[in-house]
């Protein structure tokens, strides 16, 4: 037995390993079109700011237990025949199949983009591209306030640099509700990166090859030697168009991880599945949901038949200036069936939306003592019953899930 996994990061480690745990004998082969050991891609953006810092990954099973990777990209799949194309013109035989090739930066149609000192935020080669080339400037330009965006926004600060944020909307859109985000606003803004909001780069000044400023939608130009481009990323699924896999967004698949077709699984960045709270499809662009949706792929592989539970496409846990920040599933709503229950004070944000019994999101910035309880509620829909107040004040324990199923109502 054969199994080949496209992709060479978590969500493909985890499913080597996890077939590995279940099957010594079969071949296991990673395709990766990086060519680096598997690291932690979150934490790229250290690499900017610090010299000394290994991020690759503490446990890498490529090279043991005969888990061998081929350093190239794979340009297509025939289905009919098993077999999975390389760009050097070779091709693999398969018996079983994961695609995990995860996403990559979405490029807006902007003027000027060609040239030097444009970058994204990817991989490593991105991250150590932006290191380099930023000595000796002044001026970043971030287009894009999401995490990606936040992130390398303070990398670039911590090395000297003069930032400037560019957001169409408002600072982790889509991450967090309107006073979340001014929240985490202020906090960025206090440490010197500076913030336009209702606003976009229409073009990127150049004198010669070198980046002068940048011209924005509303007409103001700002100095710039560098910007970055994080507007958000795509599943990388061109290779796999017209081959006869199932592709919306990215590909589909079912509570197995499988595709459409018999023994190609997907999982990770470039999997799309139901969203647990509405049901629609999604992709989840989580390091956690990876790393699960991997280890379980490879399991099912391996000859198991373990169902995913689902994910929440709002589900982060992060950072900014050493302050937590937490939001899980609905985070905004005027719908008036839901109950809004908000909390502040001068170092923390809370909010709970609750739908009748149940509890459908919520939002921590600063105090996230027992959100990992809040999770589980919102993701298993759990009636909270009388454990509501607890829920409010944030008294609940982990004594109240002792003896609960998801479809069991708390007990206080
Ligand atoms: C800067 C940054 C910060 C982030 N911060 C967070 C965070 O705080 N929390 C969080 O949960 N998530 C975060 N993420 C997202 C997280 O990194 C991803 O959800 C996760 O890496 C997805 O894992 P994956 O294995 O599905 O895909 P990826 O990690 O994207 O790996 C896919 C691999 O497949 C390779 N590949 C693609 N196409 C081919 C091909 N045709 N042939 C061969 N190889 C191919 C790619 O080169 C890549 O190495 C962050 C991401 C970035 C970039």
């Amino acid at each position: 037995m054969h199994h080949i996994i496209i992709g060479g990061s978590i969500a493909g480690i985890s499913a080597a390993k996890a077939i590995r745990s279940s099957d010594v004998i079969s071949e296991i082969t990673i395709i990766s079109e990086e060519r680096t050991k598997p690291y932690y891609r979150p934490m790229i953006p250290f690499l900017i700011e610090k010299d000394e810092i290994d991020i690759t990954f503490v446990d890498d099973p490529i090279g043991k237990y005969g888990i061998k990777v081929v350093y190239e990209k794979v340009t297509g799949i025939d289905v009919e025949s098993k077999e999975v194309l390389l760009s050097s013109g070779k091709r693999l035989n398969f018996d079983k199949l994961l695609i995990t090739t995860g996403s990559s930066p979405i490029i807006p149609d902007i003027g000027g983009l060609k040239g030097s000192g444009v970058f994204t935020l990817r991989t490593m080669d991105d991250a150590l591209g932006i290191k380099e080339y930023s000595k000796g400037r002044r001026n970043a330009v971030v287009l894009g306030g999401g995490l990606v965006g936040i992130k390398v926004a303070i990398a670039l600060k911590h090395i000297g640099l003069n930032v400037t944020i560019i957001e169409l909307k408002q600072i982790l859109y889509g991450r967090l509700d309107r006073r979340g985000s001014e929240i985490i606003s202020g906090i960025v803004k206090k440490s010197g990166v500076d913030i336009l909001t209702g606003d976009s780069i229409s073009e990127i000044i150049r004198e010669s090859d070198n980046i002068k400023a940048v011209r924005l939608s509303s007409g103001r130009i700002i100095d710039a030697d560098i910007v970055i481009i994080a507007v958000g990323a795509k599943p990388n699924v061109d290779s796999f168009k017209n081959t006869g896999i199932k592709i919306n967004k990215g590909v589909a698949i079912n509570e197995y991880l499988q595709t459409n077709i018999p023994d190609i699984y997907a999982a990770g960045d470039v999997a799309e599945y139901p969203d647990v709270t509405t049901g629609m499809s999604a992709l989840s662009v989580l390091w956690t949901t990876a790393e699960e949706m991997g280890r379980l792929a490879g399991k099912n592989m391996a000859g198991d038949n373990l169902k995913y539970r689902g994910f929440l496409s709002v589900m982060n846990s992060t950072e900014i200036f050493n302050i937590p920040v937490i939001s899980i599933g609905l985070i905004e709503t005027g719908d008036k069936d839901f109950e809004i229950i908000t909390e502040e004070d001068i170092n923390d944000y809370k909010k709970l939306i609750f739908k009748g019994n149940i509890l459908v999101g919520a939002i921590f910035i600063g105090n996230i003592t027992n959100a990992g309880i809040y999770t589980n509620l919102i993701k298993n829909k759990i009636p909270i019953g009388r454990l509501k107040q607890k829920a409010v004040r944030g008294t609940l324990s982990y004594i109240n899930f002792v003896t609960m199923s998801p479809i069991q109502t708390l007990t206080a």
